[in-house]
């Protein structure tokens, strides 16, 4: 083990690349570790981020490439590493950031690992994932051109994935298991407003079915217990994230949905350890949150590393 670092940032998206810029210009001797070829974590699948001040309608993969040149501005350098396991030492007093080839020593960590895709968990899946079964509507959609797809999930996410796929196939189901959507009024206004577009209210979906390729996903009536097949050639999944915490499994507590428990101000319940960005408990997930708490963690640590000297 050779070098000590001040600060090692694990994930390089808005909020961890934010903490990289910070802790740069406060002169910290940082590591920022990426599991990803790519920098920007989620948005970079995002087609348009309309809601970042100052840059409106931005592409995500576009708005992640700005962060990253304006963090290299300062000599920032991501390396990519999956993270194992995350340690602390009780001899020195430093946390040990553990992947498979290297143990990066550090005084402070800044978890900024973000969140995935939740799976739906029902039969054809996993199967059928790659081929029909989708997460991400901007990077699949081209090939659904004219075809007929369902959106599955009531949030944001699902209703801007229907929009966007709404204007690239033939007809777009989105199945939704309540009666009213999450996501902000103006995006279920473009929803609404999109004719070859079918919401399926208070319905679940049973199992996604297909040989070698969808072929349909059978959906169940809450209200009716009826179920019926819908004819579709793809399933966008949008229903949510879950936290990239699994390395931090036994290392510090996190709450029952797997985040990691911190405050604006990025402090968790382990001394030294900051989380910042969607990994940590918070109510509003966007980009713009995120790179708040990337400044704000860099603030903790940085008060953090001059008490203890
Ligand atoms: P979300 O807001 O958590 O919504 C997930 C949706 O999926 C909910 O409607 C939920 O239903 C449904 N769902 C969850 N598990 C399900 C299951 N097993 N089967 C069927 N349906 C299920 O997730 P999201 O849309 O991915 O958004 C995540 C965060 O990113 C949110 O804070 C969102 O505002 C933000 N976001 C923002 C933008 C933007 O501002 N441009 C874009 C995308 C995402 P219920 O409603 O019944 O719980």
């Amino acid at each position: 083990m050779e070098e000590l670092y001040d600060c090692v940032i694990v994930g390089a998206g808005p909020a961890g690349l934010t903490a990289a810029i910070y802790a740069r210009r406060a002169r910290l001797k940082i590591a920022i570790l990426e599991k990803s070829f790519v920098a920007g974590g989620q948005i970079a699948d995002s087609s348009e981020v309309d809601n970042y001040p100052g840059l409106p309608g931005i592409s995500g993969a576009d708005l992640g490439d700005a962060f990253l040149e304006h963090a290299k501005k300062f000599g920032v350098q991501t390396v990519r590493e999956d993270i194992a396991s995350v340690e602390y030492d009780t001899q020195s007093g430093n946390f040990h950031i553990c992947t498979a080839r290297h143990t990066y020593q550090t005084k402070t960590v800044i978890l900024a690992s973000g969140a995935r895709h939740r799976h739906l968990d029902i039969p054809g899946e996993e199967e059928l994932s790659g081929m029909g079964v989708s997460y991400c509507a901007t990077c699949d959609g081209a090939f659904f051109r004219d075809r007929t797809v369902a959106v599955v999930g009531g949030g944001n996410s699902a209703v801007e994935d229907a929009v966007f796929l709404s204007r690239i196939c033939r007809k777009v189901y989105v199945i939704h298991r309540r009666d009213e959507l999450r996501g902000d009024k103006s995006a279920q206004e473009a929803l609404f407003a999109r004719e070859n577009v079918e919401i399926l209210w208070d319905t679940l979906p049973v199992r996604i079915q297909g040989e070698d390729q969808v072929e349909g996903i059978a959906v169940l009536n809450k209200k009716t217990g009826k179920e019926r097949l819908l004819m579709v050639d793809g399933v966008f999944v949008a229903v949510g994230m879950v936290p990239n915490t699994e390395f931090l499994r036994g290392f510090m507590e996190l709450d029952k949905g797997g985040y990691i428990k911190a405050g604006e101000d990025g402090i968790t319940a382990v001394p030294g350890v900051f989380a910042a960005g969607d990994v940590r408990t918070k109510k509003l997930r966007q980009v713009v949150t995120a790179v708040s708490d990337g400044a704000n963690a860099v603030y903790s640590a940085e008060e953090y590393l001059l008490k203890k000297g």
